[in-house]
């Protein structure tokens, strides 16, 4: 049987890294059935909408995605794609793992890192409830929160966003990432939040990932606060599992674990909920790149390897995930930002890594 998956190539880079990945995937052996879908700045003016409803159609047909990246035009009024989808079918845990491979460019290359960020994809800043600085609303706000806690300070003008943070909210992602590390064989799940400061949303979030840890004796469970999580990930990331984090901390955290492991080009992702799930790399469509065949794919193939997981092909996921690793190990068949210097002549293009890739599972 093959499995039906929407297949969204995306615009910038995205067309040319999803063709390297679906080449991959299909080598594995394992069968599939792609129901293509076009969004993003390519399809804008032919549909009037960058994120046409058949796309959505497609995956709640679906319930699995691979996704190449989007641009999010600036100044047409249109919202980001990539967040569309994930609000839309409430994708609400956003899995990234980090993990560090032989030959890969990066300061850690002597350091064991094998994190897995989890980050809620729904609530706090990132929620979108924002007072513009001058608005009669902001002013309404302001004179209410004054009159709640008289000896709070908000200078004039000011803009104010809010951070809401909930127990259903917080519950689902904590136990979406104690169900990853055991589905993973994980031993340790660790919560990061700014409770000492923050105490109704942190520290509500701290609260319910205690509660729920209760329900998970096998696994090891421990909290850090963001700061201190930063330094800690810096100097001894091998003491560091499954992180699970409200957003925004989730956002940062992210980042800086992708730069530990070598950056945009090898970090993948997904985007999963009740519904279903969207894979995707971390990077954006890196435009001035579009069809020069030279960007890296192994981002978006790991963000493969997490789909095959998902769908329960463990064999095939790990022996193309070995297949990278080696291609990336033995240096030669990798594009240029995998190279000791960016302009090395030595380096080859997107589909060039993907066929050395299949040549490597063809061997293993
Ligand atoms: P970007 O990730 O597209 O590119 C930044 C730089 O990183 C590139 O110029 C390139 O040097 C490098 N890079 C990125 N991917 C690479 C790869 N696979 N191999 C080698 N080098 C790579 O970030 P940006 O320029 O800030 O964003 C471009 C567009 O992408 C924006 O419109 C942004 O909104 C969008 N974006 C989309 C997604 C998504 O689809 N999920 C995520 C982030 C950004």
């Amino acid at each position: 049987m093959a499995y039906r998956v929407t297949l969204i190539p995306g615009d910038g880079t995205g067309p040319e890294l999803t063709e390297a990945t679906r080449r991959v995937l299909e080598a594995t052996g394992v069968a599939f059935e792609w129901d293509i879908q076009h969004a993003g700045v390519d399809i804008m003016q032919e549909a009037g909408t960058p994120l046409p409803d058949a796309v959505l159609d497609s995956l709640r047909r679906t319930k699995v995605g691979l996704k190449g990246p989007i641009t999010t035009p600036v100044g047409t009024g249109f919202r980001s794609v990539n967040v569309a989808i994930r609000k839309e079918l409430d994708l609400y845990a956003c899995v990234r793992p980090c993990k560090l491979y032989k030959g890969v460019r990066t300061l850690f290359a002597e350091q064991k890192v094998d994190l897995v960020i989890v980050r809620e994809n729904t609530e706090d800043l990132y929620a979108g409830i924002e007072f513009e600085k001058g608005t009669d609303e902001v002013r309404e706000l302001r004179e209410w929160l004054l009159s709640k806690r008289p000896k709070a300070v908000i200078k004039e003008p000011a803009g104010i966003s809010i951070k809401p943070i909930s127990v259903p909210g917080s519950e689902r992602i904590v136990r979406f990432a104690f169900e990853y590390a055991r589905q993973y064989g994980r031993r340790k799940v660790t919560a990061v939040h700014k409770a000492n400061i923050m105490k109704y949303s942190d520290g509500l979030f701290l609260e319910v990932a205690r509660e729920v840890a209760k329900d998970y004796p096998d696994i090891e469970f421990e909290d850090r606060i963001v700061d201190n999580m930063c330094m800690q990930l810096v100097q001894k990331p091998e003491l560091y599992d499954v992180l699970v984090l409200p957003n925004l901390y989730g956002d940062i955290i992210s980042d800086l674990a992708a730069g530990m492991v070598g950056g945009l080009g090898v970090a993948p992702g997904g985007n999963i909920g009740t519904m279903g799930a969207v894979f995707e790399a971390t990077h954006g469509s890196a435009p001035k790149y579009k069809g020069l065949n030279k960007v890296n794919p192994t981002a978006m193939i790991l963000s493969g390897v997490m789909m095959l997981h998902y769908l329960g092909e463990h064999d095939a996921a790990n022996r193309l995930e070995r297949a990278v690793a080696e291609v990336v190990a033995e240096g030669k068949n990798v594009t240029y930002d995998m190279k000791p210097h960016r302009d090395d002549p030595t380096a080859v293009g997107t589909s060039q890594m993907a066929d050395a890739i299949i040549r490597k599972m063809q061997q293993l």
